[in-house]
């Protein structure tokens, strides 16, 4: 039997990328043919990086990882998902909270769209891992080093400094 192609999209804001997301990207990048990180640019008001600087941060962490790439996307996802011929959104799940959150927006997608998304459940290290929390922790001058990877945490120091 011939296997189906399943080009997946991980789409989500990454205002920095964690260690929780790139878990996420590095199991589920094993269960699809090509994934494709994708950059929200309208979700949040004032992000801390520009969604050039999110697509740049991610690019050089896949750098190693075949059919895995990453860019920025306008508007709704759904939209974003049929023009990239995508079978498959993506997500994370950390808690109950995420459950309940998620689980609408799959079932919306899914009538409006037809479009199915794949739950990766966070491993239990970055259970408590935002990007809300790390942006937070780190304007207070706090240690966040174990939950994002050291090229993010560099960036983070220089941006975070004057906040
Ligand atoms: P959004 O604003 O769309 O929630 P995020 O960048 O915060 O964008 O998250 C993108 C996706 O990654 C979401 O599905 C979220 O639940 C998931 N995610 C975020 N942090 C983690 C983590 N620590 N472990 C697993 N999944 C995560």
């Amino acid at each position: 039997m011939n296997k189906k192609f399943i080009r997946a999209i991980f789409p989500g804001s990454f205002d920095p990328i964690t260690n929780g997301h790139l878990d996420v990207i590095e199991r589920g990048r094993k269960l699809f043919d090509e994934l494709i990180i994708a950059i929200g640019r309208s979700p949040i008001k004032n992000p801390l990086f520009s969604p050039e600087e999110r697509v740049e941060m991610i690019t050089e962490l896949i750098a190693n990882m075949p059919r895995v790439s990453a860019e920025s996307f306008d508007g709704l996802t759904v939209e974003y998902a049929k023009t990239k011929k995508a079978d498959v959104i993506l997500r994370g799940l950390r808690s109950l909270t995420d459950v309940q959150y998620e689980f609408k927006l799959a079932m919306t997608n899914r009538s409006v769209a037809g479009i199915e998304t794949v739950f990766i459940m966070t491993s239990a290290e970055y259970g408590f891992t935002s990007s809300t929390l790390i942006r937070e922790i780190a304007s207070l001058g706090g240690d966040i080093s174990n939950l994002i990877p050291q090229s993010i945490y560099n960036r983070l120091k220089k941006r975070t400094k004057g906040l």
